[in-house]
């Protein structure tokens, strides 16, 4: 098993991960409803809030920036998220919304916007590094990989040494079934599989998703053969 210590910290729909060393961090922050648990695991850790040097956001979603804003204020963390996420997460842009790539999207855009927004919102929170493909974060050992098709400014944060990545939404592994992310609030079938077949080309042990279990052992080939099948059923190649 990897040689990082990670926490999951779980709510009934997502997850995020708080890991431990020299230099602590968060990897995405929960749901607004989550934000005890969050500061639970870091108390549980026998960690103070400050202990927390960085907040890495894997994409904007509020199941993944809530409590954010609340967590940088109570840590002093970086916050840390890719370019195209990073003005939604700083309240300068709206969240895009539902997709039109799948039934459920389409029927969901029908809604009144302002429900959507309720739905949708989290605390605004300014982002202080604002990451590019092949970014590293040396401190942590992480290199960034752009991985649109969810939303634009998705990332994932690999770990080469460790051969584990943080991946965000871009596969669930709800019931330990590798899925794709939700289509209802994604919007590009073609960059998801792009995006997927990136992930498949590392050297990758272990995928820590924002839904479901982690991916692994052999997440790169699983992550793989999972591109594959949406590819024929999406009929994309
Ligand atoms: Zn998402």
């Amino acid at each position: 098993m990897a040689g990082l210590d990670i926490v999951t910290v779980r709510t009934p729909t997502a997850n995020c991960y708080l890991v431990r060393g020299k230099v602590s961090y968060l990897v995405d922050t929960n749901t607004p409803r989550g934000g005890k648990r969050v500061m639970g695991a870091i108390a549980g850790s026998g960690m103070k809030p400050d202990d927390v040097r960085y907040i890495l956001i894997t994409h904007y979603h509020y199941d993944h920036t809530g409590n954010l804003a609340e967590l940088k204020r109570a840590s002093g963390a970086r916050v840390a998220a890719g370019v195209a996420d990073a003005e939604v997460i700083a309240g300068r842009k709206p969240p895009a919304g539902p997709g039109d790539i799948s039934p459920a999207g389409r029927l969901l855009r029908k809604l009144p916007a302002s429900l959507l927004e309720r739905y949708q919102h989290f605390d605004p929170c300014e982002v202080d590094l604002v990451l590019r493909d092949g970014d590293v974060l040396e401190e942590l050992g992480l290199e960034v990989l752009e991985l649109p098709g969810h939303t634009e400014g998705g990332v994932a944060y690999y770990h080469g040494e460790e051969k584990l990545a943080f991946i965000g939404d871009m596969v669930s592994n709800i019931l330990n079934r590798p899925g794709p992310p939700f289509l209802s609030f994604s919007y590009d079938k073609k960059a998801i599989l792009g995006s997927m077949r990136r992930l498949a080309e590392l050297d990758l042990e272990y995928a820590y998703p924002g839904h479901g279990a982690v991916i692994g052992p052999g997440a790169a080939a699983k992550i793989g053969s999972l591109a594959e099948r949406l590819a024929s059923r999406w009929g994309l190649t």
